[in-house]
């Protein structure tokens, strides 16, 4: 992949363009480059991977966004078979641990990357791939020009820089794409537009916390405790997770419950991260005003709640526009890695096909 910069443009067309440089992105650009076509991903992300989230915290990684991956589609586990063959990533346990005592409902591969943190498999899927890729811009408007789409990005200059393709996916959240199209002055029919408003996302709070050196160790299986303690839904320590080296000090990522994320996402970050880590001070066996370093992450759009079924979304518009497809874990199954891979793959399956 080649990480581009807005001095770089030239007059290209590409031959599709993809917002969102996530698991769908990046799944839908290896299907197309695989066919010859040209492409380029633009992300207002400064780096890969979308919800594949890891912040480093003096030496050590931790994940806040999707923690691991499951496979149960053939496809997706022939893809996962060449990554594990590949080294890049690694079975990290089959069965959760439910502290109330519930049992695993599916125990299955949950799949890690093998070098620290889950961002390290987004930058492993594009070094494979010859594609551009604008990083940290912003799309802000979409255009048409003839048979092409124009990528309008923001804060650049005067009137903005400007990607051409002759096809667009757009992989961001449902509700980032509907205000996208909206700016643009795109309309849907109605029946697309009723479709795409019944996609729904949980949020979800996230508290990465470091302790200090020499403090209690985290003797929970794989590093991992589901705790079933309102309001938290997950925690995992980053340390035991990657075997990060480190003179006892552990690095927790905790995950709220969606019920505690739609009720308190606008509280002060320090009222959030003292109830989370508050929660979880029996099982870390450290007070949250004794660790020593402490950020949050708010995700407004985590998990899909109500996806919609069919992987491809070809959208609805009038015959003079160019193509335009979504695509992301909103399109399948929902709330997975695995889902956004599969949408991302369909709809490059599809658009190689058209190029034909
Ligand atoms: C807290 C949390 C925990 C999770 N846990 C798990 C888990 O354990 N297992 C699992 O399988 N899944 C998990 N998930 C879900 C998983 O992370 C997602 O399903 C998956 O990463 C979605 O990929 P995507 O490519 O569809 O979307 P994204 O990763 O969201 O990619 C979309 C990209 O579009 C970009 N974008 C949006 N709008 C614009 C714009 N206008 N211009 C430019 N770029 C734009 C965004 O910056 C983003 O990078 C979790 C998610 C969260 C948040």
């Amino acid at each position: 992949m080649n990480i581009k910069t807005t001095q770089d443009l030239e007059q290209k067309t590409y031959d599709v363009l993809i917002i969102g440089a996530g698991m769908a992105g990046l799944s839908a650009a290896k299907v197309l480059e695989a066919e010859g076509l040209s492409v380029a991903l633009i992300d207002k992300g400064r780096g890969l991977g979308g919800r594949l989230a890891t912040r480093r915290m003096g030496e050590l990684r931790l994940d806040h966004g999707g923690q691991y991956f499951t496979a149960s589609d053939v496809r997706f586990q022939a893809e996962v078979d060449a990554w594990l063959e590949a080294g890049i990533v690694k079975p990290w346990f089959n069965t959760l641990n439910f502290q109330d005592g519930t049992p695993d409902a599916h125990p299955r591969p949950r799949y890690i990357p093998t070098e620290a943190g889950m961002t390290a498999l987004p930058k492993a899927l594009a070094q494979a791939l010859k594609a551009d890729a604008f990083l940290g811009q912003r799309v802000v408007k979409l255009t048409q020009a003839g048979q092409k789409w124009q990528a309008h990005l923001e804060n650049n200059t005067e009137d903005g820089a400007i990607l051409e393709g002759r096809q667009l996916i757009v992989t961001a959240p449902v509700p980032q794409t509907l205000a996208l199209l909206d700016a643009s002055g795109i309309a849907l029919s109605e029946a697309q537009a009723h479709a795409l408003a019944s996609v729904a996302y949980a949020p979800s709070i996230a508290v990465m916390a470091v302790s200090k050196h020499g403090s209690p160790v985290f003797d929970y299986p794989n590093g991992v405790a589901f705790t079933g303690k309102v309001p938290v839904r997950w925690l995992a320590c980053n340390v035991a997770k990657y075997e990060q080296a480190s003179d006892n000090q552990q690095a927790f990522t905790v995950h709220s419950t969606p019920e505690y994320a739609k009720a308190h996402f606008d509280d002060p970050l320090e009222v959030l991260q003292n109830d989370l880590l508050l929660a979880v001070e029996d099982i870390t066996q450290i007070k949250p005003s004794d660790y020593e370093t402490v950020q949050t992450h708010c995700w407004r759009y985590a998990l899909v709640e109500t996806p919609l079924a069919d992987p491809v979304f070809a959208l609805d518009l009038p015959t003079d526009f160019p193509p335009c497809y979504l695509a992301g874990d909103s399109f399948g199954t929902g709330a997975k890695i695995e889902t956004a891979w599969l949408s991302g793959f369909e709809t490059g399956l599809l658009l190689g096909a058209f190029f034909k």
